[in-house]
């Protein structure tokens, strides 16, 4: 087993809801969709909003850390975790604002598809997206994003307006067409 985590080695920010691997939750939590893969990352992160996901992309840069970022989990080769390194857990951040009047949708990227098509389908609306509900939707539309709705509406990236972004360097940018 790994000696205990102090804040010598993580910001204070992240340690508070760091798995590692003596956490009795580390098996859930690193688990993926497809169990043929089975990476063991040294360290989760699970973020519960930007400025965590901040903290992290920043402390792995600085410490030089493998760094794998995990939506829903559904990778077929397993791209959302990483061995030996630092995961960054999106699940937490999964909240979905929809704007009636514009017919448009806000979600988190820790959403999976179920949380969006939950949302959205209380008030007779669809974002062209997949068929299985625990896929994330941001692994997801990166992917371009395929589904039932796709011939009649375009893919799911057709469909984004926008995306708030972390770069490499931490900061936080709005990528759109305008
Ligand atoms: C059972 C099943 C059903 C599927 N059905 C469909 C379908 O109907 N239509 C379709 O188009 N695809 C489908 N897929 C494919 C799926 O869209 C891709 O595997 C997608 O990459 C899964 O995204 P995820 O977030 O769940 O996975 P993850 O493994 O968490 O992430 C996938 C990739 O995206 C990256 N990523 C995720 N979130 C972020 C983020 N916020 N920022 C930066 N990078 C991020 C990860 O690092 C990783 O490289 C399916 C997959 C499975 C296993």
């Amino acid at each position: 087993m790994d000696k205990p985590v102090t804040s010598h080695d993580f910001p204070d920010r992240l340690l508070a809801s760091l798995i590692d691997q003596n956490h009795p939750a580390y098996e859930e939590a690193r688990g993926l969709y497809n169990a043929m893969i089975d990476k063991r990352p040294r360290w989760i992160i699970p973020c519960a909003e930007v400025a965590d996901v901040v903290a992290a992309v920043n402390h792995a840069r600085e410490k030089q850390l493998l760094l794998a970022i995990r939506g829903g989990g559904h990778s077929g080769p397993g791209f959302g975790s990483c061995d030996g390194g630092m995961v960054i857990d999106m699940s937490p951040m999964n909240r979905v604002d929809i704007d009636l009047g514009t017919s448009t949708v806000r979600v988190e990227a820790g959403c999976t598809q179920g949380d969006v098509d939950r949302a959205t389908s209380a008030h007779g609306l669809a974002v062209p997206a997949g068929l299985v509900s625990s896929t994330g939707i941001a692994g997801l539309t990166l992917g371009g994003g395929t589904g039932h709705l796709t011939r009649k509406h375009g893919l799911t990236i057709d469909n984004l307006l926008a995306a708030e972004v972390v770069l490499a360097d931490g900061s936080v940018v709005t990528a759109s067409e305008n």
